[in-house]
């Protein structure tokens, strides 16, 4: 059985939270003379003078609406690497506890791992990169304190299949992070939606993908009002700016030409899906719910790499990945980017 509380690390159950001016306070006041801040204004073309909102609600509060959750079910963070961060120091003791990944996968769950002298358990995905029933039983039978699930995959494109995940959320002890970057482009509901059955469930979004805000660094989790309060208790008191508030709530509020980048890039990658398997150097187009796609290339997807770079084309070379010989990750541009790629690849000798 699940057991919060039991998982959450002993000193941060006990410690107790950074009580910023902001908590303490909050609303319009005549005289704010709490935070030490500079009352004069700022420096710079706009006024950032006065600390942000710790909590984020007003752009929580547009999110609840965009996605359907509650408020208390949202945490906005640095990037959801830094809620990927979180997550492991909130549950793994240094050198003691252990975290779940299945490669080929994206790399800053190892790097979390490091960061905070949490080991690694790797149980690779099968060569279509699925969960073989065999890696589902040793899943739930592991004692890591989080399993991430990266669904659709980075780097290989694909959903993982909602079976599967369920077994593991109905069995495993731990977290179960559904890292759900690529969601907008996906062809399946958010496990969003699944937030009420399973309290285990912690799903990870972003803005740098599908919003086109990677700049930003605005990163979402969502989870059990529980785990939320966790997150929140451990967070960096001001860990979203002003300036990425602001905007990200402009953001919620243009979702018309969210939409419409969404379906352009949908298209590209259907253009690209289907051009790309006509090339003779291209061997293998896996199919992609995300912003991109992973292709293998023959004879040498290295020589093709260095080649594009020769011609100003940077993609991600993934031949080093398990599961991933010959293989180079090819993000959906504009539709004049997928030309120029195009084109390069049928003129490579
Ligand atoms: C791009 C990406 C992220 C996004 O990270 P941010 O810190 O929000 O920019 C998270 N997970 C995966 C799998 C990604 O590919």
């Amino acid at each position: 059985m699940f057991d919060l509380t039991s998982l959450v690390r002993p000193n941060i159950r006990a410690m107790k939270p950074y009580s910023s001016a902001r908590d303490e306070f909050q609303g319009e006041a005549h005289v704010m003379l709490d935070a030490n801040e500079n009352s004069l204004g700022s420096a710079g073309p706009e006024l950032f003078n006065r600390y942000p909102d710790p909590l984020q609600r007003a752009v929580k509060a547009e999110l609840a609406q965009v996605k359907k959750v509650a408020e208390n079910q949202i945490f906005l963070g640095n990037g959801s690497d830094e809620a990927i961060d979180l997550l492991v120091r909130l549950v793994c003791v240094p050198g003691q506890d252990k975290i779940l990944i299945l490669p080929p996968t994206y790399g800053m769950y190892e790097v979390a791992a490091n960061l905070n002298d949490v080991a690694l358990e790797r149980l690779p995905l099968t060569a279509d990169f699925q969960l073989s029933p065999e890696t589902v039983q040793q899943v739930v039978a592991s004692d890591a304190k989080i399993v991430f699930l990266c669904s659709p995959n980075n780097p290989t494109g694909n959903l993982l299949h909602a079976a599967a995940i369920e077994e593991i959320l109905r069995g495993f002890r731990g977290l179960v992070v559904v890292d759900e970057a690529y969601a907008d482009f996906a062809a399946a509901p958010s496990w969003t939606t699944r937030l009420a059955e399973f309290p285990n469930l912690v799903v990870l979004q972003t803005f740098s993908k599908a919003w086109g805000l990677a700049g930003l660094r605005l990163g979402m989790a969502f989870a059990s009002p529980d785990v939320i309060g966790y997150l929140n208790k451990i967070k960096p008191p001001y860990n979203v700016s002003e300036a990425t508030q602001q905007h990200a709530l402009a953001a919620l509020r243009d979702a018309p030409h969210f939409e419409q980048m969404r379906e352009a890039l949908l298209r590209g990658r259907d253009e690209l899906a289907a051009a790309l398997p006509k090339l003779e150097i291209v061997e293998h187009v896996f199919p992609s719910d995300a912003n991109f796609l992973l292709a293998r290339f023959r004879p040498d997807a290295t020589a093709v790499y260095d080649y594009l770079v020769a011609r100003g084309i940077i993609v991600r070379n993934r031949t080093t990945q398990p599961g991933c010989a010959g293989t180079l990750r090819l993000t959906v541009g504009t539709p004049q980017e997928n030309e120029q790629l195009l084109v390069a690849l049928q003129e490579y000798k």
